[in-house]
């Protein structure tokens, strides 16, 4: 819980949704696919368009901007005690090969037309306010995700982030050369007093609530694996049932028991098998090899231990029933995430405060705002996307949706960089 708990944040204050909707536009155009979606991969020209963009508007904006080495951008707007630690607020601007025009940069923009509605309204915070483009959100070019990020966290080392390559043998140090934005100030080991992402959710739950904000309390945590089953390919004709060594059908048993396993732990579990390669996968011979992959997710990394148990005893089970060899790797390990109890409280407080229907929730994917919850009080505002696009990641949404979840963020930030009834008084003010 933080100093500011109790305070109700009455005030009229409101972004210009419009100009807001307008920028998302301008910057979906940026690498455009199709009329919904993007492919701006990070560190590619349109990457670098997006952010000379973004740049742009924010100088116009008033703000001081700066790069650091790993190419993440902060816009600042001064506060009143420049003393004091900055609250942050962003997200990213790369995207996923065909990936949704509101992914990332609607957390962007959010903070930069929060920016211009502060000066709009003449409003000092007491803390500085700095808006941040993340590099390399998405992992899509450069693997791991999440690693600008990561690297001002200290979770990678800068060297670590510089050296990553993509599939063409780019490194990511000369990608950022290429487009200009190896910047000169260091990466990471400062105070940061609180931060704060606004996302879009990309899953269903807040639209089947009906709810327009989404307050996370926490991203899931993630185990992966990789099994393979060895059995012996054989003659489907003429081998009888009780000799075979069917791998495929120790592989059956194994999706079956992930199920069983997420349903176990649900509703907060997720256990998926998403991909399964099968040898030689011919109709007419017992399968002799399978290979599948397995995917747990949940915040408490209790239970995602007990999964993982569950998971690696079956397996064992499986292979002796079916006198088979298994083969296991584990391929991912990160940990649960559980957000500040206040920022989520003031994400909360905001919505509640603007009228906006609001739920708690658990983010299934990992966030900038994961890493940035290891040096800082850190949370999210989750907007619902919307299924009737009908993809199934849809990630299109609403200008209302857009404005709500900028509203709230706006709020939920300065209960944090306007300190204890200075906010109170400002407010009432404004
Ligand atoms: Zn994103």
């Amino acid at each position: 819980m933080n100093a500011f708990e109790n305070l109700a944040p009455a005030t009229d204050l409101r972004v210009d949704g419009d100009r807001l909707w307008g920028n998302l536009m301008e910057i979906g155009r940026i690498g455009a696919s199709s009329d919904v979606e993007l492919t701006r991969l990070a560190l590619t020209d349109s990457d670098g368009a997006a952010r000379d963009c973004v740049v742009a508007w924010a100088t116009e904006a008033g703000c001081e901007v700066s790069v650091d080495a790993i190419g993440n951008i902060f816009m600042r707007r001064a506060g009143r005690r420049d003393d004091l630690s900055p609250v942050l607020t962003g997200s990213h601007l790369d995207s996923q090969p065909d990936g949704g025009r509101f992914d990332g940069a609607c957390g962007v923009l959010a903070g930069l037309e929060i920016l211009r509605t502060l000066n709009a309204r003449d409003m000092q915070t007491e803390r500085a306010l700095e808006v941040v483009i993340w590099t390399n959100e998405e992992g899509a070019r450069f693997h791991p995700a999440t690693l600008g990020s990561g690297v001002f966290a200290g979770a990678h080392t800068l060297d670590y982030g510089l050296s990553r390559t993509d599939a063409d043998g780019v490194r990511l140090a000369d990608a950022l050369q290429r487009i200009g934005y190896a910047g000169p100030a260091p990466c990471g080991g400062r105070n940061i007093y609180a931060y704060l992402e606004m996302h879009i959710e990309q899953g269903p739950v807040l639209e089947s609530a009906s709810a327009s904000i989404g307050a996370v309390t926490a991203a899931r945590g993630r185990r992966g694996y990789e099994i393979t089953l060895i059995g012996e390919a054989s003659r489907a004709g003429s081998t009888p049932m009780e000799r075979r060594r069917d791998a495929l059908f120790g592989a059956a048993r194994l999706i079956s028991l992930v199920h069983d396993i997420g349903m176990m732990h649900a509703p907060l579990a997720c256990a998926t098998v998403g991909m399964l390669q099968v040898r030689p996968n011919v109709h007419n011979v017992v399968p002799g090899r399978a290979m599948l992959t397995v995917d747990f997710r949940h915040p408490d990394d209790a239970v995602l231990l007990d999964m993982d148990a569950r998971l690696r005893a079956g397996v064992v089970r499986v292979a002796k029933d079916g006198g088979l060899d298994s083969e296991f790797r584990q391929t991912v390990s990160q940990t649960a995430v559980r957000f500040d109890a206040g920022c989520v409280a003031a994400v909360r407080r905001a919505a509640n405060h603007l009228g906006y229907p609001c739920m708690d929730i658990v983010s299934g994917a990992a966030h900038d705002a994961c890493q940035l919850a290891r040096v800082t009080a850190a949370g999210m505002v989750f907007i619902p996307c919307l299924s009737a696009t009908g993809r199934d990641d849809a990630d299109e949404t609403t200008p209302e949706l857009i404005e709500a979840g900028a509203n709230v963020l706006m709020h939920a930030l300065l209960a944090h960089a306007l300190e204890g009834d200075r906010y109170a008084a400002a407010v009432a003010r404004a």
